[in-house]
């Protein structure tokens, strides 16, 4: 069984998001899509609301499942027994601070394997940070996210 974890803030999930969730659910028996909640970094979304949205997000696909870390994402993976970490790349700055981020983890333990998916050309420009700024604004974000985080966005800047 090939097992993999994608962990992430998803705050909030975007097309980007789904597209490496899609590929990545044809290259693993099963894909476990981790909402991190991290006590010292403020969210739009709580992690409740970010793990409700994703659940709804991948349901076409039936070997992806979604669940809560507000901890250490090496040590869940250990609990899960999974090895394989998944991380998508947008661009060169993604990949220095994703490589650095995998040496961490490889210092925390040796086992964890960091895989790298780079992202469809159609979606790289797509980030959250600049999403929830564009919502902020009222600015139009249904080509960037799926329509249930859209309304989700538009209920809190409303
Ligand atoms: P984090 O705060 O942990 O970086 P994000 O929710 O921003 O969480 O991203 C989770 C993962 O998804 C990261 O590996 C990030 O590089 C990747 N990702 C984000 N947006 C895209 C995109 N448009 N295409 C491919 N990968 C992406």
């Amino acid at each position: 069984m090939l097992k993999a974890v994608f962990p992430g803030s998803f705050d909030p999930p975007t097309f980007g998001h789904l597209n490496i969730i899609e590929r990545a659910s044809s290259i693993f028996d099963e894909f476990i899509v981790v909402v991190a909640d991290n006590r010292g970094k403020k969210y739009l979304f709580s992690g409740d609301e970010r793990v409700t949205l994703l659940k709804e997000l991948v349901k076409p696909w039936k070997n992806v499942s979604v669940v809560y870390c507000d901890s250490l994402i090496v040590g869940f993976m250990k609990k899960l027994q999974v090895r394989l970490l998944v991380r998508g790349v947008r661009g060169t700055n993604d990949f220095a601070y994703e490589f650095d981020l995998s040496m961490m983890n490889k210092a925390l333990d040796a086992g964890i394997e960091t895989l790298f998916m780079t992202t469809d050309p159609a979606y790289f420009v797509l980030r959250s940070s600049a999403i929830r700024e564009l919502a902020s604004f009222h600015g139009d974000v249904s080509a960037m996210v799926p329509p249930p985080v859209a309304a989700a966005l538009r209920e809190k800047y409303r």
